[in-house]
């Protein structure tokens, strides 16, 4: 068996489509959604990420505000940008690239962003409302698997769902959310006995580990859905390119429906923060 691709390039254009009237009607009430972004440091894949954001914003008719500081730069100063932010009414989405060189207190730099305004999801109290089964911001690659599922009618309900990754940013939202669906859900990480086995039992598997092509085609339950989070470069001896957690070319003879990397998950993860910088801006009409 060969498994359906799961295009997230092409779902991401129809939910930018749809996110554009938002736009658009929120702007003809003299609301236009902006994000703000905050980068530090020169790391390349971060700028990468960032100059994405901001192009996408601008696709879909957001405006966009960037302040880039140099890796040293004393995280007092990126602090008093955020406060700055958080009182700008014009501004309706913050969002600092992670990681943070190593002088910055990550956690606290992410609780200074007023929730309202955290489109990420990452401060505690999103992250407590969305435990709790009330979300106000969903993390966006969760919240974009989510949508990923749903556009396929990929049955939850009872589902043995299960994550390898347990990171705030992707593991654990992603279980929360699985588990809000009615899925059964296990969280495997670097400590877990025997992985293998819990992903042999998978009708939902996700994979958020950051090690290419870790998973292959004889972890895989047939006719699982698979859904590849990961973004790794491979060295260039290998080609140097972009490639997920998942071993696309043995997991595809055994799935029944896979996400590609490049055009999986990551497209997706865009297109909800664009979604969640709409809602933040709706939410204050
Ligand atoms: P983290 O490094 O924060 O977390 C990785 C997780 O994988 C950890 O929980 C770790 O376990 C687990 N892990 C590591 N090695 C193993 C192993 N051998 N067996 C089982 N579990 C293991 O990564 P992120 O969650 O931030 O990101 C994961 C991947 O997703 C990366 O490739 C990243 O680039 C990508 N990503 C992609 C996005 C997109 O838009 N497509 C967005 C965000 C991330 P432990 O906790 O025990 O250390």
């Amino acid at each position: 068996m060969t498994a359906r691709i799961l295009d997230g390039t092409a779902l991401s254009a129809s939910v930018r489509e749809r996110l554009a009237v938002r736009a658009a009607a929120l702007k003809a009430r003299g609301i236009t959604p902006c994000l703000a972004v905050i980068l530090v440091g020169e790391d390349p894949a971060s700028s990468v990420y960032v100059r994405n954001k901001v192009n996408a914003c601008e696709k879909a008719g957001l405006r966009s505000l960037q302040d880039i500081y140099p890796a040293e730069v004393d995280p007092a100063l990126v602090l008093a940008r955020i406060a700055e932010l958080n009182e700008d009414p014009a501004v309706h989405g913050i969002l600092v690239q992670l990681p943070l060189p190593k002088q910055f207190d990550s956690a606290a730099v992410l609780e200074a962003i007023a929730p309202e305004k955290d489109v990420d999801g990452f401060h505690a109290e999103n992250v407590g409302a969305l435990m709790q089964g009330a979300p106000r911001f969903i993390p966006c690659t969760p919240y974009g698997v989510m949508e990923m599922l749903k556009s396929q009618n990929v049955t939850l309900k009872g589902a043995e769902a299960v994550i390898v990754g347990r990171s705030n940013i992707v593991g654990k939202p992603m279980a929360m959310l699985l588990l809000a669906a009615d899925c059964t859900v296990t969280v495997c990480h670097s400590r877990t006995r025997d992985l293998k086995f819990h992903t042999r039992r998978a009708d939902i598997l996700v994979a958020a580990i950051g090690k290419a092509k870790m998973i292959t085609g004889d972890m895989i339950k047939p006719g699982a859905t698979v859904i590849d989070v990961g973004m790794n470069r491979l060295p260039a001896e290998q080609g140097g390119k972009l490639c997920g957690d998942v071993d696309f070319e043995s997991a595809k003879e055994v799935a029944g429906l896979i996400t590609p990397v490049p055009g999986g998950v990551g497209p997706m993860t865009i297109t909800m923060l664009l979604a969640n910088t709409i809602e933040a801006a709706e939410r204050i009409l």
